[in-house]
């Protein structure tokens, strides 16, 4: 399979707000030293936040996402 672009993908998939599908954005907390996860839409409460880094976050907002789909489904 060629896929040059799989990774510049890869990077994008996981920062859609797993409810509204808006951006969200993957921020350090400088207090704690962690990553978060925040919806980038001032009226959406997803969030996620104590992530070790910015992979971890990403992973997280994509089981976040698949647990709120089969939920839903
Ligand atoms: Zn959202």
């Amino acid at each position: 399979m060629n896929r040059p672009s799989a990774d510049a993908g890869d990077m994008r998939w996981g920062w859609i707000c797993p409810l509204c599908k808006t951006d969200a954005s993957v921020t350090r907390d400088l207090d704690s030293e962690t990553f978060r996860w925040e919806c980038d839409d001032d009226h959406c409460e997803a969030i996620g936040f104590g992530f070790s880094s910015r992979r971890r976050a990403r992973l997280a907002l994509r089981e976040y996402r698949e647990r709120y789909e089969n939920i839903y489904r």
